[in-house]
């Protein structure tokens, strides 16, 4: 959990990221943040979504979960609790970054033109741990899609769409939103592995590259076994990702063949 959480707080605070700092922009020129984080071995879980002052959105996650009652927690409730905690604000402008208002330009020139709204520019960031003990975690952070209104939730915030994990397998998603949430993504591919005893790379597989596809969206995840295997599918151009592990360091990668 501390290695998920540190890893999406430095991604937070990279204005390259849609999380934290770099956030996409919402229809009416905001920044509404969206975080969750699961701990699988024992299934607790917490997340925010809509908070647009708070510095690491996963780390209030995190406190949702470990100090309050409750799993999900949006907007001023959300900010309300991050101000009885001991949890970082900042100002709105400080998410702020011109590439992203630039996107948010070119998207409401693109609806202005009939081109449909949301668009992805996906970013979204997410972190999945394997630790000695054999105990999973899983994290996610976003700004969710340019130009997203009335409150729009994306998948990320929501347990089981873009996030969850639990003794088997931890997974973090990202993408077009509002199709993971439909697939409850997350949760379906680590049911592949603990109910239909699939491997990874095939649970993956069928959810991120052929399920998702066949509803109209797009995306990738990544997602870890208890046993070290991992899988990092996608169908977009290209998706940041790296890992690390015990015996040859860092891997870091950007499209599909490298
Ligand atoms: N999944 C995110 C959302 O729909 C966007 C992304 O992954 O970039 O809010």
């Amino acid at each position: 959990m501390d290695a998920v959480e540190a890893a999406i707080r430095l991604m937070e605070d990279n204005p390259l990221f849609n999380a934290g700092k770099g956030a996409v922009f919402t229809y009416d020129g905001k920044n509404e943040l969206d975080a969750s984080i699961m701990d699988g071995s024992n299934m607790k879980a917490g997340s925010v979504a809509g908070v647009r002052s708070v510095r690491h959105p996963i780390s209030l996650a995190r406190a949702v979960m470990e100090h309050s009652p409750h799993v999900m927690l949006i907007g001023e409730g959300a900010e309300a609790f991050a101000r009885e905690r001991d949890v970082e604000f900042a100002a709105p402008e400080y998410f702020h970054t011109e590439e992203r208002w630039r996107q948010l330009q070119d998207a409401l020139a693109g609806e202005a033109q009939g081109e449909l709204q949301a668009r992805g520019y996906f970013g979204t960031v997410g972190a999945v741990a394997l630790d000695a003990s054999g105990h999973l975690a899983a994290a996610t952070s976003t700004g969710g899609m340019t130009g997203k209104r009335w409150g729009r939730v994306g998948d990320s915030p929501i347990i089981g769409a873009g996030t969850y994990a639990n003794a088997r397998c931890a997974v973090s998603c990202t993408g077009h939103g509002e199709f993971y949430i439909r697939a409850c993504a997350a949760h379906a591919i680590c049911m592949g592995v603990t109910e239909l005893h699939q491997s990874l790379a095939d649970a993956a597989e069928q959810v991120i590259n052929r399920e998702i596809p066949q509803l109209g969206g797009s995306g990738g995840a990544i997602a870890l076994c208890a046993d070290g295997t991992f899988a990092m599918p996608f169908n977009t151009e290209g998706m940041y990702r790296g890992w690390i592990d015990a015996d040859d360091g860092c891997h870091v990668r950007i499209w599909r063949d490298d």
